[in-house]
Order: C-alpha cells, then sequence, then structure tokens
C-alpha cells in the first residue's frame, strides 16, 4: 500500500494531464447510459457508440426497448462482442425498470445491480454519471495502472482495489480521480505501448522498464 502523498503526486500528474476527462459514452437519457455502460464490458467505449447511436435513434423509449424484437436488438449491436447476451440485458434492463422502478432510473447501488448485466462497477459509473454521488469503480485501465504503481497488487479484486484508493484519495476527488485514471490509461499508460519515457510517474513505477 502506498502513502496518501504518493497517491496524491499520482493523482496531480494525472489532473494536469487530463484536467478535463469524463465519461465519453454517449446517451440521451438517463437509461441510455444505463445500457450503455453494460454494453461496455469487455469492450472500448468507441465501439459501443458506435452501435448505441443507431439503437437509441430507432427505440427511443423504454417502452420500445421492451417490447422490441430481441433478433433486432442483435442486429443493432452485433458488432460487439457477447452480443446476444448483451441484447437480453438491453431488453431486460428497459422491463426491470418499466416494472419495478416506475420507469426511473434508481440512485441506490443495490437497486442499480438488480439491473441486468449491472455489477458494481457499473453501478458505481451510473451513479457518478447520472447522480453525481461520489465513488470510484474499477475498471480494466484502473486495475492497471495500480499495479504498475504498485497501488494494487495481481491478487487484488477490483473491489479490492476501489477500496483501497477511496482510503488515499479524498471523497471530493473521487469522481474526478476515476474519469482521469481512465483516461491516463486509455490514451498514456496503455497496456500494449506506454509513454513510459514522457512519464513523471517513472520514478516510482515498477513498469516503466519493460517498456524503455
Ligand atoms: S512509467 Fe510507463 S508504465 Fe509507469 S505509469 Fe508511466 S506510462 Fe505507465
Amino acid at each position: 500500500m502506498i502513502t496518501k502523498e504518493r497517491m496524491s503526486f499520482i493523482s496531480g500528474y494525472v489532473d494536469s494531464l487530463f484536467p478535463n476527462a469524463k465519461c465519453e459514452l454517449f446517451y440521451n437519457q438517463d437509461y441510455e447510459l444505463a445500457i450503455a455502460v453494460m454494453l461496455s464490458a469487455q469492450t472500448t467505449d468507441k465501439a459501443v457508440n458506435a452501435v448505441t447511436e443507431g439503437l437509441f435513434k430507432e427505440y427511443d423509449s423504454l417502452e420500445k426497448l421492451a417490447n422490441a424484437d430481441i433478433k433486432d436488438i442483435e442486429r443493432h449491436i452485433k458488432k460487439l462482442g457477447l452480443y446476444k447476451n448483451k441484447a437480453k440485458n438491453i431488453q431486460g434492463i428497459a422491463k426491470t425498470l418499466l416494472n419495478d422502478f416506475d420507469g426511473k432510473l434508481p440512485s441506490d447501488k443495490d437497486a442499480l445491480q438488480t439491473l441486468p448485466g449491472i455489477g458494481n462497477k457499473s453501478a458505481g459509473v451510473i451513479r457518478i454519471e447520472i447522480f453525481k454521488i461520489p465513488d470510484l469503480p474499477v475498471d480494466t485501465h484502473i486495475i492497471r495502472i495500480t499495479n504498475r504503481l504498485g497501488i494494487a497488487s495481481k491478487k487484488d479484486e477490483p473491489i479490492d482495489i476501489e477500496r483501497k484508493l477511496k482510503k488515499l484519495i479524498p471523497e471530493s476527488s473521487w469522481i474526478k480521480t476515476h474519469h482521469q485514471l481512465i483516461h491516463f490509461g486509455r490514451y498514456f499508460c496503455t497496456a500494449k505501448s506506454p509513454k513510459c519515457d514522457g512519464c513523471a510517474l517513472r520514478e516510482i513505477c515498477k513498469f516503466k522498464n519493460i517498456s524503455s
């Protein structure tokens, strides 16, 4: 476990690189964000945005999604992996919101996790984005970065990393740092070609020598 001072240095650095980092998923209505977050499992936000634009245009209400022909939903999202399962989840989310939540996205974390395909991480992302509730959900980028920087270890599950980060970072900065760490992983400390040569975290990074 690193110190709060070191975490503050890391947070300050990603803040300087990505001061305006924010969610990159496309949506118009609250429930569309929940669907987009569910679809983003094991794929990129860019790939999700490429399919949701057409899907949300054709099915512009929960009722339409709930009553859609599942094959047509599959057709819209076919470019994504696991599309058959994800199509079922889209319809499941629409039906659950209509049947159990009066058609409104709940803000409670446990309630959100009753939606098909929505787990702890996705619920955290939805709470941050729609309800501005402080949280620090951990995705694949944050797992990689926290391992490289010695914040987490290989045996840590995402929930363990989330707990560690929450202890190291003031609650008032959880949302901002969540977005900035994801941007750092997506555009700078990438899985295959991290920009180690120009990285101010080289001195404290366990991974730097591999790429340089
Ligand atoms: S030194 Fe390289 S691997 Fe380490 S945090 Fe910086 S970019 Fe990532």
